[in-house]
């Protein structure tokens, strides 16, 4: 992807910017659609992972306005598209640092050093991985982390869920509507979720448990064949054949970068009020950074919207 250049790159001072976006997912570009279409001139500093969660899904098929569904890698480059239609410039570059005490803000990139007047931060939110061998590599070939996004791509197929929280029982059963078989993989022999979820999947047909179990590898090369497992009781390994891998061990929102300057609950998330307001004024934050519940694209792209109106009226009153 052909980086955007703009006027700060090389680590030249930047003229002061109106309003800075961190994150180039649903949140952060369409808060970059109505930044520049209000004429802020928006800057969006892509992040490290450009697009987001999405540019990494396969298939979309719950984004209103795709009857066919929309492919994740088409639907990022949409949204960046008309972001720059209307004047928006992405920066392909992650903050590293912020001063939030200066008036305006600064911001360090690996491109440079920025200053805006309005900070909106959208740099999302990432669950958190196994870190096994094939994991990476078959990330969008049969290793998912999004039931929702992925599962009906399984349908009479074999999959496997990891994890034993609430969210491992809920797409397990979310998954059933598709999946022939859905095996449950935990690492104790007690699951972490609560009952009714615990009862629905213990009493699923489809869904089967193996609990005290790691897994250790996932194999396949166009697509995901087969997970090596490891009972961490007895030691035993097994190879699985299996056509999905559903790795919901938790998500952990990207806002490491803000602790100490924003407020944030205590897994992270940072505290926003109706108006996608953080506790300093000029500061916005939209999207999985600040969604511990939701979590959907839609609901990203609205709460993008949202910091961006709210951020033009800030500014607007703020000469
Ligand atoms: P969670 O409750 O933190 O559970 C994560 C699960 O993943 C745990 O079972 C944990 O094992 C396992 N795990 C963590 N790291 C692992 C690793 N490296 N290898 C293997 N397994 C690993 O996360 P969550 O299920 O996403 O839920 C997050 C919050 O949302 C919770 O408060 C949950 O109650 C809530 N939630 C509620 C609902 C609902 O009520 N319908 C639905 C979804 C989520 P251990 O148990 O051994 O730690």
């Amino acid at each position: 992807m052909q980086a955007t250049s703009n006027e700060t790159a090389g680590g030249r001072p930047a003229p002061d910017q109106e309003v800075i976006i961190l994150g180039t997912g649903p949140a952060g570009l369409a808060a970059a659609v109505y930044a520049a279409r209000a004429e802020r001139h928006p800057l969006v500093l892509a992040g490290p992972e450009p697009g987001g969660q999405v540019s990494l899904t396969y298939t979309i098929e719950n984004y209103p306005g795709f009857p066919e569904g929309v492919q994740g890698a088409d639907l990022y480059s949409s949204f960046q598209k008309q972001a720059e239609r209307f004047g928006a410039v992405i920066d392909f570059s992650s903050a590293t640092a912020i001063d939030l005490k200066a008036t305006p803000f600064r911001i360090t990139s690996d491109s440079g050093e920025f200053r805006t007047r309005a900070l909106i931060i959208a740099t999302g939110a990432s669950p958190r991985k196994l870190g096994i061998p094939g994991e990476d590599l078959l990330r969008g070939k049969g290793v998912s982390y999004c039931a929702t996004c992925d599962g009906a791509f399984f349908r009479n197929r074999n999959v496997m869920v990891v994890g034993g929280g609430d969210s491992a029982l809920e797409e397990g059963l979310f998954l059933t509507r598709f999946a022939s078989q859905v095996t449950i993989v935990h690492r104790r022999n007690e699951l972490r979720a609560g009952r009714i979820l615990r009862d629905r999947a213990e009493q699923h047909p489809k869904i089967r448990f193996l609990l005290e179990t790691v897994v250790e590898e996932i194999r396949g090369s166009e697509s995901v064949k087969s997970a090596v497992v490891r009972n961490v009781s007895s030691g035993k390994t097994d190879v699985l054949a299996m056509d999905g891998i559903f790795i919901f061990i938790g998500h952990d929102p990207n806002t490491s970068l803000f602790r100490g300057h924003l407020d944030m609950d205590e897994k992270g998330y940072l505290r926003v009020d109706d108006r996608m307001r953080t506790s300093i004024t000029g500061v916005f934050a939209a999207g999985e950074a600040a969604d511990p519940v939701f979590r959907q694209v839609a609901t990203s792209a609205g709460m993008g919207v949202a910091a961006a109106i709210s951020a033009e009226r800030w500014l607007a009153g703020h000469h």
